[in-house]
């Protein structure tokens, strides 16, 4: 086995080393002069002018800086983006299709779960309502004009979309067991652990979301890397699966069957968040591989391990004892294997050699079954609703 969050479109580092660099766009330092010189995120570039007699070619396109026109999609040059574009459209899901009966009636019963089980259940909420909030903003605000090449902006387009319904299933939950939304809502400015996260990530999104920022200089290219590292390795791929186990394995002893179900549903999408962000931060390493410096990746390094710190304090705060055969301690090993992961995955060390994993069963949740014939199903069970297996 790969690892624990393979899915059918896992992160397909770019193995071709990256098109030469039209010298005409590029100055001594390798970077476009000037915004003239390439497109610009909304439109056809004054660079374009020139596209007017040559058509886009391969060799033009660029995850970063490029000289070619960003509104034509073809010739599609990363399939990796493109794939994993088609094969988030066929995962759609909608959280009114999962059945929540069984959890209010769960929820209701003051011997449905116990007060441990409770707090994992609301504090969870209390990350997650925001968090997909904030990783839409990074795209829309900031990664998303920044990109230039159309097959990546098209996945992000997705992805945005995908996690507007992330936002709604956490709502829903929310509505469907009668929570105090001011309360769960409010969590991440109340809830010190919940904050903690939060304020390690804000800074990329401000710094992006900065109508003056733009990429085409090395400083400003390692900027926007390490907040696509950040959001893809550390958000969706650290920050969230402490929260994603504790409901999952909710899930697996049948209680709140019906939040698992969405939780599952979303694992599935967030793996491939993830590992798109890992695809976009291979390619920009092979396109621009002078940003890799070693004082980066010391400041990568610094990122992580202040991340898996931040991500444990939090785990130690959702579950002050052990509850659901979990425990604070299995996550320490749990995020020391999942920063292993993502750190390799981009190309750095693994920062805590030899970390296992003590939850293998989290690699079965991200392969749905109803994903098995999604395509010949895809109608019917879109209309009635999945249903998952929690043996
Ligand atoms: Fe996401």
């Amino acid at each position: 086995m790969l690892g624990f969050d393979e899915d059918r479109t896992p992160a397909t580092a770019p193995l071709q080393p990256p098109d030469p660099v039209p010298a005409p766009a590029r100055h001594a330092y390798g970077y476009a002069t000037a915004a003239p010189s390439k497109a610009v995120a909304s439109g056809i570039s004054p660079a374009a002018a020139d596209s007017r007699q040559r058509r886009v070619r391969l060799e033009d396109k660029r995850i970063l800086n490029a000289s070619a026109d960003v509104n034509q999609l073809v010739p599609i040059k990363y399939k990796w983006a493109w794939e994993k574009y088609i094969a988030a459209c066929a995962n759609h899901w909608m959280p009114q299709e999962i059945n929540m009966h069984r959890d209010i009636a769960t929820w209701k019963d003051p011997n449905g779960l116990s007060e441990d089980e409770r707090r994992i259940v609301k504090r969870n909420l209390g990350f997650f309502v925001t968090a997909d909030s904030l990783a839409a903003n990074n795209i829309v605000l900031g990664t998303y004009r920044q990109i230039t090449a159309p097959e990546c902006r098209q996945y992000l387009l997705r992805q945005a979309f995908e996690e507007a319904i992330h936002t709604h299933a956490y709502q829903y939950i929310v509505e469907s067991l009668g929570l105090d939304e001011g309360e769960i809502f409010n969590a991440y400015h109340e809830i010190p652990s919940i904050r903690a996260k939060d304020e390690f990530l804000l800074p990329y999104i401000d710094v992006l979301a900065d109508p003056n920022f733009r990429t085409g200089t090395p400083d400003a290219d390692q900027t926007f890397l390490k907040s696509l590292i950040a959001f893809a390795c550390i958000m969706e791929g650290l920050f969230f699966y402490v929260g994603f186990v504790q409901i999952l394995a909710m899930g697996r002893q049948n209680k709140m069957t019906g939040a698992a179900e969405q939780y599952q549903y979303i694992l599935r999408d967030e793996s491939m968040h993830c590992n798109f962000g890992i695809d976009m931060i291979n390619q920009i390493k092979l396109e621009e591989p002078r940003l890799w410096t070693s004082a980066f990746k010391a400041e990568l390094k610094a990122m992580f391990m202040q991340a898996v710190e931040l991500e444990y304090q939090y785990a130690e705060d959702t579950m002050p004892r052990g509850v659901l055969g979990l425990n604070a301690p299995m996550f320490k090993e749990y995020l020391r294997f999942i920063a292993n992961r993502r750190a390799t995955q981009i190309g750095l060390d693994a920062l805590f050699p030899g970390a296992s994993n003590p939850f293998p069963w989290m690699a079965e949740m991200i392969d749905l079954k109803k994903e098995k014939n999604f395509f010949e199903t895809r109608v019917i069970e879109y209309q009635t609703g999945g249903t998952l297996n929690w043996d």
